[in-house]
């Protein structure tokens, strides 16, 4: 293969689209939320909150869990008990509470929130309080509760928007083998069994499939390989070869 040809590394770029498949921003931040509930104790209950200002940039996070210095194997972690001293309840931080206190930033004021759950009338007051001017949650199952009415009451007096988010992926899976299995739309180079030609760069289809796009042969315009990429290594198996697509 001529140098010139395969060295138009524009040629190969220019083939390069963008990501379209991308975490929006909302999706982000609640991801970020949730990942973040992951460090909570509580066996009944995690919860994450991520506070983003206007410029998208995330201003704290947090999860629930026991003061600092309050050691989580010391205080209970029961819902129900004979003495509400022997519950969580008395003890334990809310999401939000932690999230306001961790903040990075001299203020939180007119920041959003991301937060798993509605919040609770304590953390209402907390949010109201810090200048949070917009809630945005994905749950709402205590609904009904003395709480969450309160909650709302007093953010409908505030005027503190507060919204139910969908996002558009019900699942978002943080995969460390990625980093090395998928890279996708990058230019990449790798001898291909017995073939001459070089790979340009390989990317992932949709359904999960794996194309290889081979640079220029002799005769042929451009190739494609559908490979099998095993999960961790780049050892790819030819499964199949299309000629002929541009
Ligand atoms: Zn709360």
């Amino acid at each position: 293969m001529s140098g010139d040809r395969l060295g138009g590394s524009s040629h190969s770029e220019a083939t390069c689209k963008k990501r379209d498949d991308y975490l929006e921003w909302p999706e982000y931040f609640m991801a970020v939320a949730f990942l973040s509930a992951q460090r909570s104790k509580d066996p009944n209950s995690q919860v994450g909150a991520c506070i983003v200002n206007a410029e998208n940039k995330i201003v704290g996070i947090g999860y629930n869990g026991m003061p600092n210095g309050c050691s989580d194997d010391l205080l209970p972690w029961n819902r129900a008990a004979e003495s509400k001293l022997d519950t969580k309840y008395p003890y334990v931080c809310h999401a939000e509470l932690n999230a306001i206190m961790n903040k990075n930033s001299a203020d939180v004021k007119g920041c959003t929130m991301y937060v798993a759950l509605f919040p609770c009338n304590e953390c209402a007051k907390l949010i109201i309080q810090a200048g949070i001017k917009e809630v945005i949650f994905i749950s709402d199952k205590y609904h009904d509760s003395d709480e969450a009415t309160a909650a709302r009451v007093m953010f409908d007096l505030a005027g503190i928007k507060f919204r139910k988010f969908t996002p558009k992926y019900g699942k978002i899976v943080i995969d460390f083998d990625s980093i090395n299995t998928q890279p996708s739309q990058k230019p990449y180079s790798q001898s291909n069994g017995g073939n001459n030609m070089q790979t340009k760069y390989i990317q992932q289809d949709i359904d999960g499939t794996y194309w290889r796009y081979l640079g220029e042969g002799p005769g042929i315009e451009e190739h494609q390989e559908r490979i099998l990429a095993e999960a961790g290594t780049l050892d790819v198996e030819i499964h199949k070869m299309i000629h002929g697509i541009s």
